[in-house]
């Protein structure tokens, strides 16, 4: 199997602009996250210089494959963080967009405080209704942000959320509209400017719509490496 990563970066460049244009945005505002797991270094390295920052879902994973690697990378968390990996995770990773609990952001607010640092965050929330998929519950979407608003070695730079599995447009767009709300609401309740409050949203087939709700970053894996084996 050969992947053309550059051809596929461009491609998928070509079609944020056209989202972009659809929504009446400018595509300047829109980076493109590149999500790296299940592949090798080897094997992603090319698509570095071609994104705006890297996701990964596994502190262990991102762990092994970039502590070697000091090219600068904008490396995010997009995956559920266990409190056990949270040092680790605030020691390698530029942000963690997956901050979904009051217990979580303590625990990484304690230890960014220990290592005299102040970690980017977004808070993750599940605008699905889904039982299974991560972020905070929507109706524990304040308290937390409360509660990370107070946490002084913690700085909230937007909001994630994973869109609904469904062939439905109207229920994904209503998804990430609920995730706008959202950012629009703790805007007016914390004072912190709207336009500094990233809504990373969309992924490999449904970041168009993502756009049309106002995604300024979004998470690209198959489109830009092909499919993932995740029995290595
Ligand atoms: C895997 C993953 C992605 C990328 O998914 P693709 O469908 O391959 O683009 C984006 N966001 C999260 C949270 C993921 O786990």
């Amino acid at each position: 199997m050969s992947v053309d990563i550059n051809k596929n970066i461009f491609a998928v460049r070509q079609r944020i602009a056209e989202a972009a244009l659809r929504a009446g945005r400018n595509v300047s505002e829109i980076k493109l996250m590149a999500v790296t797991k299940t592949h090798e270094l080897d094997f992603i390295k090319d698509a570095f210089s071609l994104v705006d920052l890297i996701g990964e879902n596994r502190v262990q994973e991102a762990l092994n494959k970039f502590k070697d690697y000091k090219l600068n990378l904008d490396l995010h968390l997009i995956g559920h963080l266990q409190a056990n990996k949270a040092r680790k995770a605030v020691e390698i990773f530029n942000s963690i967009d997956s901050i979904d609990s009051i217990e979580i952001a303590e625990r990484v607010n304690k230890i960014a405080c220990e290592l005299n640092k102040v970690m980017n965050i977004l808070i993750e929330v599940n605008t699905s209704g889904e039982v299974n998929k991560t972020g905070a519950e929507p109706d524990k979407f304040f308290e937390l942000l409360d509660k990370v608003i107070e946490l002084k070695n913690l700085k909230l730079n937007g909001l994630m959320t994973v869109g609904p599995i469904s062939q439905d447009e109207k229920i994904i767009r209503k998804a990430f509209e609920m995730l706008r709300n959202f950012a629009e609401r703790a805007s007016e309740r914390t004072g912190l400017e709207l336009k500094d409050l990233d809504l990373s949203m969309g992924m490999s087939n449904d970041f168009e719509l993502a756009i049309l709700e106002g995604a300024n970053i979004v998470r690209i894996g198959s489109l830009i490496f092909g499919a993932r084996d995740y029995s290595k």
